[in-house]
């Protein structure tokens, strides 16, 4: 049965056998506790229940010890990080962010004409702060992601903690932290908790296993929050989710065992894949600490991608900065066999 993958990343026909590791997803998806959650809210699906979102805020919030209104509920991250790259951006209010990083910052960046200042990663491959403060006197926005995607490196805590107390007034720094689960990244969302310039993006989309219900967090000041209005468009339709969602969004975030069961599982098979790929001879970027790595190909990425989905396993997409490497998302055990297994065949394979 021919599977269609309607993402932004995998358009095409993918067999049912195909290994995806193409899109940072968890292959556990949602816990049991989320299922059981969606489960007994299903039925009440024909009322609006406002009082649901309250309560997977106050959990949520309740988490992070965050004040009222310093955090909104929306579904996924990716909506919310737009309105806050887009609220910050314009024509005079640059976009700072590290390369390679998520394209999400230079993509909202160009839909608001705001000039681009990319800026390197460091040799550990962590956002260079430091050159990204010099890069422009006064930027509307940071953007930094940590832990990276498509690196899975981290960007020291105190790194950051360095920008936000260095950087021009009337810029903020906004740090996606869709990863931060998998890692011992410190958050920063005590930096909001400081009425910092600062917004930080959560996501159920990666440990959770909630990518495709959908649910996400904005943490910041509520004017930085209330600043998401000017963007314009359906704020209050975009910032509903379904209460199945919120419900199984709270019973992750109340389920204890959750993340570091997972954390241990990401983090034992990407372990495993990388040592087989190093002790092989093939070079990955070091020091991931996400869901993902980079692997030199050693030819164009797009073309080894082609070959590896020939093989029925789709890996992830190549970045400019390093054309020569492909992301490769950590998948179950079983999935990160036969992506050896093909990566090998493939490598064998003459270039071209
Ligand atoms: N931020 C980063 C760094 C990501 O990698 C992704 C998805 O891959 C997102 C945000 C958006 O995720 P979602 O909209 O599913 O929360």
């Amino acid at each position: 049965q021919a599977g269609r993958r309607s993402g932004t990343r995998t358009m095409h026909p993918l067999s049912a056998d195909t290994v995806v590791i193409s899109s940072n997803e968890n292959p556990l998806g949602p816990a049991q506790s989320a299922l059981t959650a969606i489960c007994s809210m299903g039925v009440q699906g024909g009322r609006y229940h406002w009082d649901e979102y309250v309560k997977t805020i106050d959990v949520f919030n309740g988490e992070f010890g965050l004040k009222k209104d310093y955090s909104a509920l929306f579904p996924g991250s990716s909506g919310p990080l737009d309105l806050a790259l887009m609220s910050n951006l314009g024509p005079d209010k640059p976009l700072v962010y590290g390369d390679p990083s998520y394209e999400q910052g230079p993509r909202a960046a160009e839909v608001m004409k705001a000039p681009k200042y990319p800026v390197p990663l460091t040799a550990t491959y962590a956002h260079d702060v430091k050159a990204m403060l010099k890069a422009h006197p006064s930027p509307g926005a940071y953007y930094i992601v940590n832990p990276n995607n498509p690196t899975g490196t981290i960007t020291p805590k105190e790194d950051i903690v360095w920008l936000v107390k260095n950087k021009p007034a009337g810029s903020v720094v906004i740090i996606d932290e869709a990863y931060t689960h998998f890692s011992d990244n410190e958050s920063c969302i005590d930096l909001v908790n400081q009425d910092k310039d600062v917004i930080v993006m959560r996501t159920f989309s990666k440990i959770y296993g909630m990518a495709g219900l959908r649910a996400g967090f904005a943490v910041a000041r509520p004017d930085l929050i209330e600043r998401f209005n000017n963007v314009g468009g359906p704020s209050q339709s975009l910032a509903s989710i379904s209460i199945t969602s919120a419900a199984a969004a709270r019973a992750s975030l109340q389920d204890k065992d959750l993340v570091p069961l997972r954390k241990k599982i990401n983090a034992d098979i990407r372990t495993e894949t990388v040592e087989f790929l190093t002790k092989n001879g093939y070079k990955v970027i070091p020091g991931s600490q996400g869901n993902m790595f980079m692997v030199d190909v050693k030819r164009p990425g797009k073309e080894f991608q082609n070959a590896m989905l020939k093989e029925n396993v789709a890996i992830g997409r190549t970045w400019s900065a390093m054309p020569n490497y492909v992301r490769v998302t950590v998948g179950t055990k079983g999935e990160m066999e036969k992506f050896q297994t093909a990566f090998v065949k493939c490598m064998d394979m003459p270039a071209g």
